[in-house]
């Protein structure tokens, strides 16, 4: 007998560091997910900004078989043509000279503050060491990573941590100034902070950051893991913001689905890291990089970065309607499809019980923090879905009103 897994086998063989909902979804298509009992739902979640063309888009699946039917995996002892052919597609679409491929956004970040620390102490010695970073700001869950970023939680108990990290506060210029030095290697920021509530980064913060970075020789390193590869409507946001970093990072969105990650960076810096200096048994997969080029390849075209566009006035439009009746938030923000709703006073901290009321209503979305709702669908999601997916999250939403 086939044996047919329950949500009780996760308390039962997980570690218990996640909550997962109830529901466990077994096949998708497009924006829409199927259930163990065959109910539908509408992603309004995409896997954490992840499913950037949705579920089992035919480019990727058909990008995936064929490389599947070819090579797997080779490790960094030989090089492979996707991984190539990946490398030269973001040097072409964007300001960098360099990548290094891995397979997360932990790992993008973990190289990239590692390269900034290498490229001030070979350039400049070893006290020119430290990073400023953002309260609130999220960077991963390496032990490296979770210290840069701006959530205590997260490395709390974890100890002893990496040094040589402080914390300015997001969108206040002043705040940077009062700690930067000679002594800075970089600053790394979110262009818009993702799970620190979706807030985009005000245009004079972003052009402050570049002009404190020149000014006392540190790289600016931009962590477009969750803001980037589309979902901003252009291919990555800085290129909206006109500010060009040193270092950028990109996972989550990139591989649409497949596990991948990237670090993109100037020949300048890039070259401090020497043969042996890092590096990633799974960097560069074949499979990994052939996913992320047809992805890369199918999000940078004017159809849909301009469909990115159009499609976040659609959302607002409706959240507006639905704030207009319920009253439940109180500003509604974001840029392209990554969009946040911040509750209102009296459902203040209550954005996480909307979740599962949204499930049972057949909509999936996720929060950022306490306070936000937070939706990251598909960049190419049918605006059918969207209108269909708000009229279920406008039913969960009228639930909460009527729970308070
Ligand atoms: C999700 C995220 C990360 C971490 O990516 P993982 O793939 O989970 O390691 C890093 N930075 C930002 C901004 C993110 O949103």
């Amino acid at each position: 007998m086939a044996y047919t897994p329950s949500r009780e086998d996760f308390d039962r063989y997980m570690v218990p560091n996640y909550a997962p909902q109830k529901t466990i979804p077994v096949r998708g298509e497009g924006s829409r997910l199927w259930d163990q009992e065959g109910r539908e739902y509408i992603d309004f979640a995409g896997g954490i900004a992840v499913n950037s063309l949705g579920h089992c888009h035919p480019v990727l699946v058909q990008a995936l078989k064929e490389q599947a039917d070819k090579l797997w995996h080779l490790s960094n002892i030989y090089t492979n043509e996707p991984a190539l052919k990946l490398a030269k597609a973001l040097v072409e679409r964007t300001f960098a000279d360099k990548v290094y491929l891995c397979s997360s956004g932990g790992e993008a970040n973990e190289a990239a503050l590692k390269l900034a620390r290498r490229w001030a102490h070979d350039n400049y010695g070893e006290r020119k060491a430290k990073i400023i970073s953002f309260r609130q700001s999220f960077h991963g869950r390496t032990l490296f990573t979770v210290s840069v970023g701006g959530q205590p939680k997260y490395s709390q108990g974890f100890g002893p941590v990496p040094g040589g990290i402080v914390h300015a506060e997001f969108n206040n210029l002043d705040s940077v100034r009062e700690l930067i030095d000679d002594e800075t290697c970089a600053i790394i920021v979110e262009p818009m902070q993702g799970e620190g509530g979706i807030v985009p980064a005000t245009q004079e913060f972003l052009e402050g950051l570049r002009e404190l970075c020149d000014r006392h020789n540190a790289l600016l390193v931009f962590d477009e893991v969750q803001s980037g590869m589309g979902r901003p409507g252009t291919l990555f946001a800085y290129m909206r913001y006109g500010v060009t970093p040193d270092i950028l990072t990109s996972a989550k969105s990139l591989g649409g689905g497949f596990p991948v990650g990237a670090m993109l960076t100037k020949e300048d810096i890039a070259k401090v890291l020497v043969l042996g200096t890092h590096g990633s048994t799974y960097g560069g997969n074949a499979l990994a990089s052939a996913v992320a080029l047809a992805a890369l390849e199918t999000i940078d075209t004017p159809e849909v970065l301009e469909g990115v566009q159009r499609r976040h006035e659609r959302f607002r439009e409706h959240l507006e309607r639905i704030n207009a009746k319920y009253g439940v938030f109180r500003e509604i923000r974001g840029m392209g499809l990554l969009i946040g709703a911040q509750m209102s006073a009296d459902y203040e901290g209550r954005a996480r019980e909307i979740l599962p009321l949204a499930i049972e209503e057949g909509v999936m979305a996720l929060i950022a923090g306490p306070d936000v709702l937070r939706l990251a669908p598909s960049l190419v999601i049918p605006e059918a879905d969207i209108d269909e997916g708000m009229q279920r999250l406008e039913r969960a939403i009228a639930r909460l009103v009527d729970n308070a």
